[in-house]
């Protein structure tokens, strides 16, 4: 990083001896070069004591943290104090101003009985994405509508601009989801202007009747939509090679606290300490969002258009100033001028009144309800809680003990179990009948289920099915080897015999 320039000591002795010599008449026709070759001012340098000196260089020393201090000093994100300082010096001025024209123009038109015909420039812009730079945030323009508005008339007059120009490199992915996510204006939409020079033309078009003493009005916007409205219209004059300067963008919500401070004075309703607050609340409100009817001709066709269309917004914006200023200053409230067109709802509310809603629920039959995972039904969860303490002790009095089958202690163990309430199908020797048996084997075979085994059966018959590998202890099963290097979980896991019954098809398919 190269360094900054610093004067020496010896430079401001330079400075200090020039003075003294030109005083004496003397002249320097090449300036500083023509000091520092002179040897009287070289011998007078080099006699002064340390103190004279030290005059110097303090001077020096003042002048290098200038140089290197200062003026370089950053921000942790890289920006330039000095800048932003002046940055909110200009920003603070331009506030001042703004508040003071605006105070300017509200107390004329209430001295001169015109507020309500006095005409205001409304802009709103929709935006593609948003880039920063040279310290300043900029918005790719999607649409913009500039409107005039006055308490008298509503909206009078808008220009409506829906900007098709090629987004540039890089910034197309940004710029789709920014618009599905809002204003749905497609990226370089048929139909829309391409051209920024062609766009400032028409702009100068219309408001070229509007300029007060030979200067554009001030154009107001919500405080949100200061940038983009500021990046537009430095693209519209960058691209015509035209001075930005000529436009003022003022703040909408500064405007109401002007306009309220007359108008509240005849409305009981409203406080007038509470103005600056509540003008910043009331144009986030959703009062008008789904009056449609008066989008641009594309948002017309798309849903939540009148969210998001410019133009619907400029309505809004004016619907808002009509409702707080329009009956205190005398104006009367027309619709679809001062306030949205009403809707006919008499219709809606007598259906609305004459809907007989059923409310004593009364459930499915339990064969149509679904079953939950545990294989209960709906039906039956309502039938269940809504059954008393008394009930539910009843109940289980009344249910009958668990039978527990053991075919342990049974002699054959190819029979089915027989229980006390069997007899009747025992013969007189007391064997089960050859029908009995198939059918309990077959509703067993139905249930799933598999007998219990005996431990002497059980044994007789693994060894019967086993092989020489399965009787043989498994080593690793017993013994685990601990988990590490070249343990293979897998192979492992692939020696295991798949077990029998249930779930073995689903068990062995894992396995493999
Ligand atoms: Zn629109």
């Amino acid at each position: 990083m190269p360094k900054n320039k610093y004067r020496n000591a010896f430079f401001f002795f330079m400075l200090d001896w020039k003075k003294r010599a030109e005083a004496r008449g003397k002249t320097f026709p090449n300036g500083m070069k023509d000091v520092q070759a002179d040897q009287d001012c070289n011998k007078e340098w080099q006699n002064l004591t340390k103190q004279q000196k030290g005059l110097y260089e303090a001077m020096a020393k003042k002048d290098k943290v200038l140089a290197q201090g200062a003026p370089d000093k950053k921000t942790t994100l890289g920006e330039s104090i000095k800048m932003l300082e002046e940055k909110e010096k200009e920003g603070e001025r331009s506030m001042k101003e703004m508040e003071e024209n605006i105070k300017i123009t509200i107390d004329m038109a209430v001295n001169l009985n015109i507020l309500p015909k006095i005409k205001f420039c409304f802009m709103h812009v929709n935006w593609f994405f948003a880039t920063i730079v040279d310290n300043r945030v900029e918005y790719f323009p999607a649409e913009y509508a500039l409107g005039v508005f006055s308490l008298e008339n509503g909206i009078e007059d808008v220009h409506q601009v829906i900007v098709s120009s090629k987004i540039p490199l890089g910034y197309r992915r940004e710029a789709l989801e920014t618009s599905q996510s809002g204003h749905q204006i497609p990226v370089e939409h048929e139909g829309g202007e391409t051209d920024f020079t062609v766009m400032y033309a028409k702009l100068i078009n219309f408001l070229e009747p509007r300029k007060l003493v030979n200067k554009f009005p001030p154009i107001y916007t919500l405080q949100s939509d200061i940038g983009p409205v500021q990046s537009l219209l430095a693209k519209l004059c960058d691209a015509a090679e035209q001075d930005v300067e000529q436009f003022k963008i003022y703040e909408l919500e500064t405007l109401f606290i002007h306009v309220a401070k007359e108008a509240y004075k005849a409305r009981n309703d409203r406080q007038i300490k509470y103005i600056p607050a509540y003008a910043y609340h009331v144009f986030t409100r959703y009062t008008y969002i789904f009056e449609t009817g008066f989008e641009c001709p594309f948002h017309k066709y798309v849903e939540r258009g009148s969210e998001y269309c410019s133009k619907s917004k400029l309505h809004q914006w004016a619907w808002t100033m009509c409702d707080e200023f329009c009956l205190p200053l005398g104006v009367k409230m027309q619709e679809g001028v001062h306030c949205p067109v009403k809707r006919d709802v008499a219709g809606l509310t007598n259906a609305l009144i004459n809907l007989n809603v059923e409310d004593n629920y009364q459930p499915a039959p339990e064969s149509s309800t679904i079953l939950s995972m545990t294989g209960v039904s709906e039906q039956h969860k309502w039938k269940a809680s809504s059954r008393t303490y008394q009930d539910e002790i009843r109940r289980r009095h009344q249910s009958t003990p668990i039978a527990v089958i053991d075919y342990s202690a049974m002699g054959d163990t190819t029979d089915v179990p027989a229980n006390e309430s069997d007899n009747e199908s025992l013969d007189k020797s007391g064997n089960i009948s050859f029908d009995e048996r198939r059918r309990r084997r077959n509703l067993m075979h139905y249930l799933n289920e598999r007998r219990v085994q005996s431990s002497a059966d059980s044994y007789a018959d693994a060894c019967a099915s086993a092989t020489v590998e399965d009787l043989i202890p498994n080593d690793c099963e017993n013994f685990p080897p601990i988990g590490g290097r070249g343990v293979s979980c897998r192979a492992n896991r692939v020696t295991k015999k798949a077990p029998l019954g249930r779930g073995s098809i689903l068990l062995s398919k894992f396995m493999i």
